[in-house]
């Protein structure tokens, strides 16, 4: 639960920010001094360290990490209101997180630390591709870590009680990790959500599964690439990747191919006629399921179980959609060829909420009405055309929810 939790609000951020967490908070020259806030603020610091003291931090660690820290930052306040790119369409997000310069870049990274990424393969069963597409993708392979400190980034989110109490207890997470020596304090920065370094770990998720890779004794994410590449596949690994399969595989269909049966083994959908668009075979046996994230006209892909364990990096389908595509490229991959529907109309939030509410009506989508395109609403749009005979793509169209508002 607390991996979703973190992807959602990675998910969040992702789609604020649009390109990923790199961009800097612009500073705040524009916040006036408001006396009684930074007061607050400082009262919300001291009433921090019986926390911190009881997680075994000290106060040399918890003074040093406050030093200069006075007052929360606005601008991140502002930021956490800004949240509107959630409805952008996967085309457009594949167009800047899988440009021809970041294809190019990654396979310069590539040739460049071979021997390491061989080791981190042989250590954690992840392939080489998809740790750069998620480095390349969260830091743009490192030069973006973000410059936002995140102390005070974590401690204006948690002051705020953005999300509850995560950021608290992300920032006593951050805390421990500047005890344990890691980083020092000036260094430990990032995104202004608190997500750090190359690979954009939240503190948390820091703690768990960060790897000193290059065996210097300091697990560090912000400045050596080993640690850093060996921390992502290492996280992912304990997500549960199955080396035996890829995130999923851009394909095509027959003629008349039968979209009712989504979700088979892919030897099924081997048999059935489905091919790789690389001109690859699928492999032999695992579970799948078919993907067509722009309707039965546009790009069609099988996706893995694996597919689930890039969601849990961050649950975003674009995010999980660019790191995979991306991944297939920097190996070699050919571009998508099928055409995105760039022109036809979409639903916005409200519509996949009216979508949302139809379907748990008809007792086909039991999650939260919330606007959100994923595989929920996208398997329950499925029932729905199914049942309807409709072409069973698991699109959600302006279209469907015209023909579903037209039967109470
Ligand atoms: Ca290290």
């Amino acid at each position: 639960m607390r991996v979703l939790i973190r992807a959602a609000i990675a998910t969040c951020i992702l789609l604020a920010t649009e390109a990923g967490a790199q961009d800097a908070v612009r500073p705040s020259t524009a916040a006036k001094p408001d006396m009684a806030a930074d007061a607050s603020f400082r009262s919300f610091i001291d009433a921090l360290r019986p926390d911190a003291e009881a997680r075994g931090i000290g106060v040399a660690t918890f003074d040093a990490a406050f030093r200069g820290i006075s007052s929360p930052d606005p601008g991140i306040l502002a930021r956490t209101t800004a949240q509107g790119e959630f409805g952008r369409p996967v085309w457009e997000y594949l167009v800047g997180a899988v440009s021809i310069g970041r294809i190019a870049k990654g396979r310069s990274q590539a040739a460049r630390l071979s021997s390491t990424l061989t080791a981190i393969e042989a250590r954690t069963g992840v392939p080489r591709w998809i740790i750069l597409a998620f480095w390349g993708v969260e830091s743009d392979f490192g030069a973006s870590g973000g410059t936002v400190p995140t102390i005070r980034a974590l401690a204006t989110l948690a002051q705020a009680r953005f999300r509850g109490t995560l950021f608290r207890n992300e920032l006593l997470d951050a805390l421990t990790i500047l005890q344990r020596g890691d980083i020092a304090p000036e260094a430990m920065k990032g995104s202004w959500a608190g997500a750090m370094g190359q690979t954009q770990f939240l503190p948390s998720t820091f703690l768990k599964h960060a790897v000193d890779f290059d065996g210097d004794g300091h697990r560090d994410i912000w400045r050596s690439e080993a640690d850093a590449l060996a921390s992502i596949a290492s996280y992912l690994q304990s997500l549960g990747w199955n080396r035996d399969l890829s995130w999923g595989y851009a394909v095509t269909l027959p003629g008349g191919f039968d979209l009712t049966r989504y979700r088979a083994d892919l030897s099924d959908f081997t048999k059935r006629g489905v091919r790789r668009i690389d001109g690859g075979t699928l492999p032999a046996s695992g579970a799948a399921s078919l993907f067509l994230p722009g309707g039965s006209g546009g790009p069609i892909f099988l996706i893995t179980d694996n597919f689930e364990v890039v969601r849990a990096y961050n649950t975003s389908d674009s995010y999980a959609l660019a790191v995979g595509h991306l991944a297939d490229r920097l190996a070699g991959g050919p571009a998508l060829a099928a055409p995105w529907p760039t022109g036809a109309p979409r639903l916005d939030k409200a519509g996949l909420q009216a979508l949302q509410k139809g379907l748990a009506a008809r007792d086909l989508y039991a999650g939260d009405a919330d606007g959100r395109a994923g595989p929920k609403l996208r398997e329950a749009v499925r029932q729905y055309q199914i049942r309807e005979g409709l072409v069973a793509d698991g699109y959600a169209t302006p279209n469907l929810l015209e023909y579903l508002t037209a039967r109470p």
